[in-house]
């Protein structure tokens, strides 16, 4: 079978970077990204659906779900567990669809332990001045929360460079399209394309 399988792409960055709208935008403009949904322990947000926003777990589910090795990856992010579904990305990708998770830095790392040839993107304001106005523009947290979010952000500048490609979200339709552009190249590095050398070294000492 010639079917290429699809790509598989991380996107994490600073609590207020808008990672969530970037996704959104991206999976509501084009058609060939599929995302994720995530088990997660943390209780539902007013507004948030079971099978749409998470699949909402208790402690006990969710550990049941690492010790069967149901997980790709999971992480404690602030007193929760979170973690992806393994059955549903991997039949995505081999029905040659693209699938985003949008996962927090720990998650990230583990995914690329586990499947190498994943592209790790990372979405940033343009500066700590901008991460902060955004969160006080946002209106659901604390000063002491904003604080509290800043201080991870400063902590986790460290990660950064783990990533395979840096986004700047100055521009929403940019971003989306930075973002567009990284996964159709994704396509083509050598790690996404074994199967077509594979093919073609085959094709070729067969002549
Ligand atoms: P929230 O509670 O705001 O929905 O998410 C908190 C953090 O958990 C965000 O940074 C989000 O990207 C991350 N997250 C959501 N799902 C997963 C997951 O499946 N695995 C990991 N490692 N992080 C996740």
């Amino acid at each position: 079978m010639n079917r290429k399988k699809g790509v598989l792409a991380v996107i994490s960055g600073f609590s207020g970077a808008g990672k969530g709208t970037v996704v959104g935008k991206l999976a509501e403009k084009y058609e060939d990204y599929v995302v994720s949904i995530s088990a997660t322990t943390r209780a539902p947000r007013e507004g948030e659906k079971e099978g749409v926003d998470y699949f909402y777990k208790t402690v006990e589910e969710f550990e049941e779900m690492i010790e069967k090795d149901e997980l790709i990856e999971y992480a404690k992010y602030v007193d929760n567990y979170y973690g992806t579904p393994r059955d549903y990305v991997i039949e995505q990708l081999y029905l040659g669809n693209d699938v985003i998770l949008e996962i927090e830095m720990q998650g990230a790392l583990k995914v690329k332990e586990r499947i190498p040839e994943v592209s790790l993107i990372f979405i940033t304001p343009p500066n700590a001045e901008a991460l902060k106005v955004r969160l006080f523009q946002r209106g659901t947290e604390t000063e002491d929360v904003i604080a509290k979010r800043m201080a991870r952000a400063k902590e986790e500048c460290a990660f950064m460079s783990s990533y395979d490609y840096i986004v700047v979200n100055d521009d929403l339709d940019t971003c989306v399209e930075e973002i567009h552009s990284i996964l159709k190249a994704a396509h083509h590095t050598k790690s996404n394309s074994k199967a077509l050398i594979e093919r073609i070294s085959q094709d070729f000492k067969s002549m």
